[in-house]
């Protein structure tokens, strides 16, 4: 591409200002069909020239990149991406909508919206009764949506997938439940030190039943210390639960080394999976994870709707947790023979539109392909901490040599919630707090701290914006 035509396409992308149009599937972009594109922000331009010349892409607002760089990574096409979530396109406070809240919630692409919109004007029915239509197509969906979070999670049987508001109700299914039948006094029950309240306070109310909780410590850089864990295994040991991938420091943890050592000693495993389902591929087969859990909101899927995947023999065994219409096999006014597995643990009318919704979601993700977004924000969060170290005064928690696209950090001189108000009049979210993970954050001395988390969609402009708006707060 001349030179000349470059920067006419790099200026007119630039007055568009983030609000270029979407590329049409296999239709080169021209200066023309730039110009005379339809506003969508969110998305970028692709630039295919003639044989055998570069290909670009644009950021509008921010200028250029060679296709075959960090954006144009064969397969991902990340403007592409962009243009399929709707909600990046505002601006917030006048500047352009930048979500690094990724770990609190991430946002919904237009396919999940339309399989929503498309289940309450289409086929909105109660489910697995009425013998009518819509039930029978309502049924369908929900179902598919179980075979869908099954082939997600690598499991063996759709039977296996319990359809829950997310990992919260994961988690308190598996202490009421297994925890109600399984843990006796005396026994233990492992935690680490980087838990989610959630995979805390759950935990704790098996106390009254005389369990003892242990906590496996971390190290400075975050990362959890094996042989404290081996040390603290035993026969007494009865449940290990560990996130995947920690909220607040984004350490991956060797999950499956520490599955085979708890099961050296006969304890069962619960993966909080929260933060490890929307960034890493997961395979509860090759795991041989007893329970893992994951919210549908934090992979790009509806609020209110999450999975538990419990081993079949385990959920057989299990006691029913809440009870009602839907997870029975007979009544009479004196007693109830309960239903087999999921349906068990599914009391009542779930949230079907979520549970479509949640497929439709994993689906995007399947068809973007997981490996692909798990090397993009590899890339973008090696550079975000290399361009974070920039700023003066700015020290991340959490340095793991794994570790994913969660970075929490403080400033010197300024509280985490002043500089995330600051961001905000910038249109940048990021969440300052505690991250629901007051232990954690008290092992590095610390209350509160500003997390900046990182989704398929967010670019290295982005990475940019925020450096750019902390180092004026440093200044
Ligand atoms: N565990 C972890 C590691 C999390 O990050 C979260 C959400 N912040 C949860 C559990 C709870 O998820 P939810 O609120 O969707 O139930």
């Amino acid at each position: 591409m001349g030179n000349d035509s470059l920067q006419m396409i790099i200026r007119l992308a630039n007055e568009m200002y983030r609000g270029g149009p979407v590329r049409a599937e296999g239709e080169p972009m021209t200066p023309d069909t730039i110009q005379n594109a339809p506003l969508v922000s969110g998305a970028g331009v692709r630039y295919d020239p003639p044989a055998g010349d570069t290909a670009y892409y644009f950021m509008p607002g921010y200028g250029a990149a060679p296709a075959a760089g960090p954006y144009g990574r064969p397969g991902l096409d990340l403007y592409a991406v962009r243009g399929d979530f709707p909600i990046l396109r505002q601006r917030v406070n006048g500047k352009p909508l930048v979500w690094l809240d990724n770990a609190a919630t991430t946002q919904k692409p237009q396919c999940v919206l339309d399989a929503l919109e498309r289940y309450y004007s289409e086929y909105n029915s109660n489910i697995h009764r009425g013998a009518h239509t819509l039930a029978r197509i309502a049924t369908r969906a929900y179902e598919d949506a179980r075979e869908t979070v099954r082939s997600f999670l690598g499991a063996g049987s759709a039977e296996e997938i319990v359809f829950v508001r997310g990992a919260t109700e994961a988690i308190n299914l598996v202490t009421e439940s297994y925890g109600g039948t399984h843990i006796a006094k005396g026994d233990e029950i492992l935690l680490t030190m980087m838990e989610h309240h959630s995979n805390i306070v759950p935990w704790q109310k098996l106390k009254s039943r005389g369990a003892v909780i242990k906590v496996v410590p971390i190290n400075d850089r975050g990362e959890i210390i094996l042989a404290d864990y081996e040390k603290l295994l035993s026969p007494r040991t009865r449940m290990v639960c560990i996130a995947h991938v920690s909220n607040v420091l984004g350490t991956i943890n060797p999950i499956k080394t520490m599955i085979e050592m708890a099961h050296h000693h006969g304890a069962r495993v619960l993966i909080d999976g929260a933060q490890g389902a929307p960034h890493l591929g997961v395979d509860v087969g090759a795991l041989d994870a007893d329970f893992y859990a994951f919210s549908g909101h934090k992979v790009y899927g509806p609020t209110g709707i999450g999975a538990l995947y419990g081993k079949r023999e385990l959920l057989e065994e299990m006691p029913p947790w809440q009870r009602g219409g839907g997870m029975i096999r007979e009544v009479s006014m004196e007693d109830a023979a309960f239903a087999s597995p999921p349906q068990k643990f599914e009391a009542g009318t779930g949230h079907i539109a979520g549970a479509v919704g949640l497929g439709a979601a994993l689906d995007y993700i399947h068809r973007t392909g997981m490996n692909r977004v798990e090397a993009h924000e590899r890339e973008l969060t090696a550079y975000a901490i290399e361009q974070l170290y920039q700023v003066p005064g700015l020290h991340i928690i959490g340095t793991a040599s794994e570790k994913t696209s969660v970075i929490s950090f403080v400033l010197d001189g300024v509280s985490p919630e002043r500089a995330a108000r600051y961001l905000d009049q910038e249109g940048i979210a990021v969440r300052a707090g505690h991250h629901c993970a007051m232990p954690a954050l008290r092992r590095y001395g610390l209350s509160s701290c500003v997390r900046a988390s990182l989704g398929l969609y967010n670019t290295m402009d982005e990475v940019d914006w925020l450096v750019h708006a902390l180092l004026n707060i440093a200044r």
